[in-house]
């Protein structure tokens, strides 16, 4: 049986850290929504249940280790930005979208733009 068991998990994603957010976070949601009654939202957790252990069931390894490592990649950048937040701004560039930090506190600056050269006025 353990051996059969094992040999239907090899292979298989299993669930990683965007499976374990998406679990606390239908989990969370679960809690709420039977709390105030909002029995869309308890579905809505419930279709992400189904999604989190399907994607830890599949096969398709690289697809869902991609997915992982965006969520990862978005997850140290938030960590990062709350980190910085007492000291730095952040800003995007009105003409590439390319994130910018720029120190806190120094009032109203010029902020240029070191991938496209495009200047734009922000309060810090
Ligand atoms: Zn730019």
């Amino acid at each position: 049986m353990k051996y059969k068991l094992r040999a239907f998990f090899s292979g298989r994603n299993g669930i990683d850290d965007l499976g374990k957010a998406l679990l606390w976070a239908a989990l969370i949601v679960m809690v709420l929504s039977l709390l105030f009654g909002v029995m869309f939202l308890y579905s809505a957790a419930l279709a992400v249940l189904c999604y989190v252990y399907i994607r830890a069931l599949l096969r398709n390894v690289e697809k869902c280790r991609a997915q992982n490592e965006k969520y990862l990649s978005w997850r140290n950048l938030r960590k990062l930005r709350f980190r910085q937040r007492k000291t730095h701004k952040f800003y995007r560039c009105p003409q590439c979208k390319q994130q910018l930090r720029v120190p806190k506190g120094k009032g109203r600056i010029c902020i240029t733009c070191r991938s496209c050269g495009a200047h734009f006025e922000r309060k810090t």
